[in-house]
């Protein structure tokens, strides 16, 4: 008798070789057919003889009713295809659950922020708290955003029951911001100031050119992000705004200014990263592109952001209005030092999301629009222009020049108008859509990249790349 090793398992042979070849098949068919095999050895010491260890909790039972993707009514939610389960046995738990109570946003006073809900979220109100029928809610809802209409106070609402009226006095608001001051440049630029409930001003630009007006709001009172050739951004961050003190700023700028310029395009530029108020921001676009009320087109509605990727992801599946991305840079260590963002969110996972959610079709109308501040001898050589070509490579979009707006304590140098008129032909020339942004109302400090007041506190100054030092030093400090 021999003996051999088989996969760590000890065989006895039989001397014999012509028992030899039936011995081996039986063997191997013993060791790998699946029903034959014998279990793994655990690679554990323990004796067998101890009992396993469960290594999976019991899964508690849910019922219908707690399932956070289905809802009492037995279809499930947020699912992308709209599958409705075949009806089920009657549960007492999934038939008698009622919905959680709505609860509406309130102020500091209790009362309810009209222009912090969605139409639906004012029906239930309207229903569910103040016991009127819920189409009420959509004459409170036209009151407010209808462009003939703006209402102010509940008494301009001269369709609405007397009663109804007086509820709405009662219980509810329909202001939040406070208008502070209007500035209007030589060029026509207007600034807004708004105050806001607990203290703060905040900035809004209107914009007249050619053929429209364009609404620049704000997002965010100051900004976390810190970009540095952004007076917003050495202004650092107060807070987020909400729902309604960003939709009031195309309301108040439309009744200030809607009989001489009608407001065709409105752009979230102002002060803010809108990625990192991305709930308030969409919502506030649904307000003002919603069909009953401002009816402003989606197409006409950009919203700006930095680069955040999972916030791309979101608002690319959830709105229908325009995304603009602020590159500023070709590379990575450039545009940390400019953004410092990037850290986060670096160059090619940025385009690669880009890519991804915004495949190029046939007839694709919807495009990103890269937007590039251009600062003298940082990103303005024809090797950028070169570079931006190559990294913009497979995504849908156009390419807005931006001419850079000077600020106190600021440490760039704008190009010059020849350096961008000749970066602009170059990526032209290469068949890609490219506009110059030409500065709008800087002698007021309203342009791009101008708005907020710096205040003793500012965020600290990036590190200069060597390579860049030479660029900014003859004009500010390098760090
Ligand atoms: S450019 Fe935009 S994101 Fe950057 S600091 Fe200014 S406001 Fe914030």
């Amino acid at each position: 008798m021999n003996v051999i090793f088989m996969k760590g398992a000890s065989l006895l042979l039989p001397k014999r070789p012509s028992n030899m070849l039936a011995f081996l098949t039986a063997s191997h068919a013993l060791l790998y057919k699946p029903s034959r095999r014998p279990p793994a050895v655990p690679l554990t010491t323990a004796p067998r003889s101890v009992p396993k260890m469960q290594t999976t909790k019991a899964t508690p039972k849910r019922t219908l009713s707690t399932h956070p993707k289905i809802k009492p009514d037995g279809t499930i939610h947020h699912l992308k295809a709209n599958i409705t389960p075949s009806p089920q046995p009657s549960h007492p738990q999934a038939t008698t659950h009622p919905p959680p109570p709505f609860e509406p946003p309130l102020d500091k006073h209790g009362k309810v922020m009209l222009k912090d809900m969605t139409l639906p979220e004012m029906e239930r109100w309207v229903e569910e708290i103040l016991g009127q029928k819920r189409f009420r809610a959509r004459q409170l809802w036209q009151w407010l955003y209808k462009p003939e209409r703006l209402a102010i106070s509940f008494d301009e609402m001269s369709d609405l029951s007397k009663s109804f009226r007086l509820l709405l006095k009662e219980h509810a608001r329909i202001t939040v911001l406070g208008l502070n001051s209007i500035h209007q440049s030589k060029d026509g630029t207007r600034k807004l100031t708004f105050r806001l409930d607990a203290g703060g001003v905040i900035e809004t630009v209107l914009i007249p050119a050619e053929g429209r007006t364009t609404l620049c709001v704000s997002s965010q009172w100051g900004c976390a992000l810190n970009c540095q050739f952004c007076l917003t951004g050495r202004t650092g961050f107060k807070r987020s705004l909400t729902t309604g003190e960003i939709v009031e700023q195309l309301v108040h700028s439309m009744r200030l200014f809607g009989d001489q310029s009608q407001i065709t395009n409105v752009v979230f530029m102002g002060e803010g990263e809108p990625a990192h108020n991305l709930d308030n921001v969409l919502r506030a676009v649904d307000a003002m592109t919603h069909e009953q009320g401002l009816q402003m087109s989606p197409r006409k509605v950009t919203v700006s952001t930095s680069g955040l990727i999972p916030e791309i992801r979101r608002f690319a599946e959830e709105s229908k209005a325009n995304l603009a991305v602020s590159l500023h840079a070709t590379n990575d260590e450039l545009r940390s030092w400019l953004m410092p963002i990037n850290r986060k969110y670096g160059l090619q996972p940025l385009m690669q999301t880009l890519r991804e959610v915004f495949p190029r079709r046939r007839g694709q109308q919807r495009k990103v629009m890269f937007q590039y501040v251009m600062l003298k001898d940082v990103n303005d050589s024809l090797e950028d222009a070169k570079q931006l070509l190559r990294l913009t490579a497979g995504v849908p979009c156009k390419i807005n020049l931006i001419q850079f707006n000077w600020h106190e304590g600021s440490e760039f140098e704008g190009s010059s108008e020849e350096t961008m008129e000749s970066f602009q032909r170059y990526l032209s020339g290469k068949g890609m859509t490219v506009t110059i942004r030409r500065s709008r109302g800087d002698d007021e400090m309203m342009a791009c990249g101008q708005l907020g007041t710096l205040g003793a506190l500012q965020p600290p100054r990036m590190k200069v790349p060597p390579r860049y030092a030479q660029a900014v030093s003859r004009t500010g400090s390098t760090a």
